[in-house]
C-alpha cells in the first residue's frame, strides 16, 4: 500500500544532510511534495529566504503566535524555538501535495499526540564522526552552537534507537541515500537502513 496520501516526518541529527535531500527531492518533483515552512527565532544563513526556508520572527513574535494556538507543536533547540504552524501545513496540503516537515526529536513526540498519522523517517548519519566533519564544512554554527548540536545528536540517535521512527536511512553515500528517500517520499516504505550504533565516547 502507498504512503504518499500521508504527509512525511524527517528528522535527524543537525548535519546529517536533511536540507540537503530535501533540496534534491523539491528540484526533482516540484509539483508533487511541499515543504512544511517552520518559524524559527534563529538567525538566517547565508543563502535562506524568509518564507522559503522558514518564517524567521524575533522571539516575541514566536511567542505571541504560540498563545494564539497557531503550533502543531514547537521546540526549543540549541537556543531558539522552532514550531510548525497549522498554516504551513495546512498550505501545503491545500495545494494538494504531499507535506513533508522536517523537525526535531521533541516535535516529533508532540506530532505523535495529534491526529496527522505522518510516516516517520529517521535521517542518521554513518558515525559521529561524519556528522562533526559535515557540521565543520558547512561553516554555519559557532564552535558553542556547534557543540550544543552534536550534543543533541546524541539524544536525537538514542531517541531513533528506541523505535521512533518508522524508516531509517543512514545517509553515508548521497546518490545511494537519495535513491532510497526519494523511494520513500513517492510512497514506498519498503526499504530501511539498519541504525548504525553511536556510543557517546565515539
Ligand atoms: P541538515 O539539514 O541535516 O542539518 P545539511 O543538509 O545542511 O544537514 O548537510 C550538512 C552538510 O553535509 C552540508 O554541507 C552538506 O553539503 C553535507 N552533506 C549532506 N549529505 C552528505 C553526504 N551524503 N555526503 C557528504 N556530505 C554531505
Ligand atoms: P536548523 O537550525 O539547522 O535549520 O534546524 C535545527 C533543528 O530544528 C533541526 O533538527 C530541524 O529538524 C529542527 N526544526 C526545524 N523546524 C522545526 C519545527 O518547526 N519544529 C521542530 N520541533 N523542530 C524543527
Amino acid at each position: 500500500m502507498t504512503s504518499f496520501s500521508r504527509p512525511l516526518v524527517i528528522s535527524g541529527p543537525s548535519g546529517t544532510g536533511k536540507s540537503t535531500l530535501l533540496a534534491r527531492l523539491f528540484a526533482d518533483y516540484p509539483d508533487k511534495f511541499g515543504f512544511s515552512v517552520s518559524h524559527t527565532t534563529r538567525q538566517p544563513r547565508t543563502g535562506e529566504t524568509n518564507g522559503k526556508e522558514y518564517h524567521f520572527v524575533s522571539r516575541e513574535e514566536f511567542l505571541h503566535l504560540l498563545k494564539e494556538n497557531a503550533f502543531i507543536e514547537h521546540a526549543e533547540f540549541s537556543g531558539n524555538l522552532y514550531g510548525t504552524s497549522i498554516a504551513a501545513v495546512n498550505t501545503v496540503q491545500s495545494a494538494g501535495k504531499r507535506c513533508i516537515l522536517d523537525i526535531e526529536a521533541q516535535g516529533v513526540r508532540q506530532i505523535k499526540e495529534t491526529s496527522l498519522n505522518p510516516v516517520y523517517l529517521f535521517i542518521s548519519p554513518p558515525s559521529m564522526h561524519v556528522l562533526q566533519a559535515r557540521l565543520t564544512g558547512r561553516g554555519t554554527e559557532t564552535e558553542t552552537s556547534m557543540q550544543k548540536r552534536i550534543a543533541t545528536a546524541v539524544s536525537e540517535m538514542e531517541y531513533a534507537a528506541s523505535g521512533a521512527h518508522d524508516i531509517v536511512i543512514v545517509n553515508d553515500d548521497l546518490e545511494r541515500a537519495y535513491g532510497i528517500f526519494k523511494t520513500i517520499a513517492l510512497g514506498d516504505c519498503t526499504q530501511t537502513d539498519i541504525l548504525p550504533e553511536m556510543l557517546k565516547g565515539e
